[in-house]
């Protein structure tokens, strides 16, 4: 028995490879730019653009994507996911590695024209990147199967056609300087998960769209663009 007025909301979950655990979502960061694009070869390195999803926004990366309300540019980011798996405040970078659990693959779903929008006028970015879905995640891989990768090759196509391709070499902010600079800011949850910015190359996708994606030895992932509502 408890005293809740109603039952406590679900805690949403990501399977994890090669077993029937499940690994609990505390909160999702995100990273924005994390590799060059063609429109930033001569960008320096600045403090990273964090943003936020909410734990809602995790799916098992399978079967159809809901095409989101709202959007005429519903966005593909591949990118490199962080599972957190100790607490932590002010983590250096040589402890850094000591908080991962384990790594994933996983897509940063974007209304791109919402985002357009409210970078034109100075608003939040979470209507662009918080809604429900917008974050499907393959199972995690845990980091004492393989290490923590530092390159491997990250790329997305849809229907067939490559898109999106990079390796994870290519990324500005290595993941103990993610993790480093972002406890700075807050502290750090077991559960938390950290999606660590995506290569040039995103695009709109239409409904019918297969989408085939991954990080070669993290995870790869197939799923299909439903309808509109
Ligand atoms: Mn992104």
């Amino acid at each position: 028995m408890n005293n809740f007025v109603f039952d406590p909301p679900r805690i949403h979950s990501l399977p994890v490879s090669g077993s029937d655990a499940r690994f609990p979502v505390a909160r999702v960061f995100c990273l924005g730019r994390n590799y060059y694009w063609g429109d930033t070869l001569n960008a320096v390195r600045e403090v990273p653009a964090f943003f936020m999803k909410p734990a809602t926004s995790v799916i098992d990366a399978v079967g159809e994507l809901d095409f989101p309300t709202q959007t005429e540019q519903f966005c593909h980011e591949i990118e490199l996911v962080v599972a957190v798996g100790k607490d932590g405040f002010e983590i250096s970078e040589a402890q850094a590695l000591d908080h991962v659990w384990g790594y994933a693959a996983g897509l940063d779903l974007t209304r791109r024209d919402l985002q357009m929008a409210a970078k034109a006028v100075g608003n939040p970015w979470e209507p662009a990147k918080a809604f429900d879905g917008s974050a499907p995640i393959t199972p995690i891989k845990p980091a004492t199967a393989d290490g923590h990768p530092t390159q491997g090759a990250i790329w997305l196509r849809v229907n067939g056609v490559e898109r999106q391709r990079s390796d994870l070499d290519s990324q500005i902010w290595s993941v103990s300087e993610i993790i480093s600079q972002l406890s700075h800011s807050v502290g750090l949850r077991a559960g938390d998960l950290i999606m660590t910015g995506t290569p040039p190359g995103v695009a709109a996708l239409q409904t019918g769209d297969v989408i085939n994606a991954g990080i070669t030895g993290i995870g790869e992932l197939e799923m299909r663009v439903g309808s509109r509502r």
